[in-house]
């Protein structure tokens, strides 16, 4: 036997009766503990969630101008009123899990791009794409849960129009350094319905329509939901930040 290979033959031996000597508690921490979190009950959000919508009024929310949000609240949900621009969570935040309800109106209108258009930006830069994708083609890298002209959804897991929705999404911010330079890029993992849509997806920069995706350094930033023209409502909002 060669000499190094000898050598390994000792080392793999040595480990056995090592590991053999150990014990269970050898492999065990017990410092720190994890913090309790109640689970909601049903769709409820968990103890420690921000809750970002309740349903009730857009407090928490403002238009791009700082200004109040005008969409429109009612039976618990909020709908985009054509032409008063996208709003803005009044909480900004980096990494996250968020959970959002959404629904396309019951009545069909339009196609492709034009049929329950809106948006969900992580930090108001990067949009998750909310779109009737119910029978409804348009380019895969646009349709429903993807992450706009980047990336498809792993699936279609939309349902018909003018029922509820759900994203959860797990969100890492991306990192710049003191120059402003990209240091680590922002990655998401969508489930849509439960379904995993987006599986840890290193995102490539902004989401715009026109032209390619690119980092600029920014720190915290809001929920932002978009006005595409489309009446979307939105529901049970919350964040818990990471
Ligand atoms: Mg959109």
């Amino acid at each position: 036997m060669k000499k190094p290979l000898l050598l390994l033959t000792f080392l793999i031996c040595l480990g056995q009766v090592y590991a053999q000597k150990m014990k269970p508690e050898d492999t065990e921490f017990w410092e720190p503990e994890p913090v309790v979190v109640t689970p909601g009950e049903g769709t409820a959000p968990p103890s420690d969630a921000i809750i970002i919508f309740d349903g009730t009024n857009l407090d928490n929310w403002e238009n791009m101008k700082g200004e109040k949000a005008e969409w429109e609240v009612s039976d618990g949900a909020m709908t985009v009123v054509k032409g008063t621009g996208a709003i803005r969570s009044k909480v900004i935040y980096g990494d996250c899990q968020l959970h959002i309800e959404w629904r396309t109106p019951a009545e069909v209108k339009g196609k492709s791009q034009g049929r329950g258009n809106s948006g969900v930006f992580l930090q108001g830069i990067y949009e998750v794409q909310v779109l009737d994708s119910y029978e409804n083609r348009t380019y895969s890298n646009g349709q429903a849960a993807s992450i706009y002209k980047q990336s498809m959804p792993l699936v279609n897991a939309c349902k018909p129009p003018g029922e509820w929705q759900t994203y959860d999404i797990i969100y890492k911010a991306p990192i710049f350094d003191e120059d402003g330079k990209l240091a680590t890029p922002a990655y998401i993992t969508v489930l849509h319905n439960g379904i995993l849509v987006q599986n840890h997806y290193q995102i490539k920069g902004d989401t715009p329509y026109i032209g390619l995706p690119k980092y600029e350094a920014h720190g915290e930033g809001p929920l932002m939901l978009q006005d595409h023209g489309n009446p979307v409502s939105f529901r049970n909002i919350w964040l818990r930040k990471l």
